[in-house]
């Protein structure tokens, strides 16, 4: 089956023309599904079959300075939004923001991609993860219907260190996720490459992958979404 691989490219590269060269060198017809999500201020300029954005607000339009509204990323023919990325949460974004934005993103039919996790070591265990998913799942997916949310798990000490989560852990976590959640899709994000994606994408509760700075480098990219 298809997995789902999401390309984080976090606020990279520095020009229009670099991002569209990158977008055009990445594979639009994959054996997995390809989504990109590119900065926000160059989503009207990336020609590819499935766009996603990395964040959105809540509100649909006003006096929000600076934010971008779901309704206004659905006008850019954006399916995916990413909420509640650590580095989001890192700045401010408590479980009810996101709450709040997984509302605004069903409204304009957007699938969010609901971002969770924690641990700022390797070692940190499982039980704490545990709570800690507990809470942002719980509260993150107040009222709102799992099954048209995809979940992306993704521990803080594995977010762009290159030290990755065993395929194991991830299984393991994603299965709860599944059974005591209900979502269905759910994605592993930390430090993916094309050496590791493999073990990830076999397991059979993982999804697909989001992948931060490997989405970058286009040789490697085209690998993961094609194993
Ligand atoms: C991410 O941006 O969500 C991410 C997982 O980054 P990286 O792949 O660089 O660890």
């Amino acid at each position: 089956m298809k997995k789902l691989i999401i390309a984080n490219w976090k606020l990279n590269p520095a020009t229009a023309d670099d991002a569209q060269k990158l977008a055009a060198s990445i594979n639009q017809a994959a054996k997995n599904t390809a989504v990109l999500c590119p900065p926000t201020v160059f989503l009207s300029r990336i020609n590819f079959p499935r766009l996603g954005a990395q964040d959105c607000f809540w509100q649909e339009k006003g006096a929000f300075t600076g934010q971008t509204s779901p309704l206004q990323l659905k006008s850019l023919g954006v399916k995916y939004c990413i909420a509640g990325h650590s580095e989001r949460r890192a700045v401010g974004d408590t479980d009810e923001m996101v709450n709040a934005k997984l509302n605004a993103l069903l409204e304009h039919k957007i699938t969010p991609i609901l971002c969770v996790g924690f641990g700022t070591t390797v070692e940190q265990d499982d039980l704490e993860v545990t709570d800690v998913l507990k809470q942002q799942l719980g509260a993150g997916l107040a009222g709102i219907d799992p099954l048209k949310v995809i979940a992306a798990y993704e521990p803080v000490w594995a977010i762009g260190t290159g030290k990755n989560a065993s395929p194991e852990h991830a299984e393991k976590i994603a299965l709860f996720i599944k059974s005591k959640y209900g979502i269905k899709k759910i994605l592993y994000g930390g430090s993916v490459n094309a050496a590791n994606a493999k073990g990830f994408l076999q397991q059979p509760n993982i999804s697909g992958l989001l992948v931060g700075g490997e989405s970058l480098i286009p040789g490697h990219f085209n690998q993961i979404i094609n194993f």
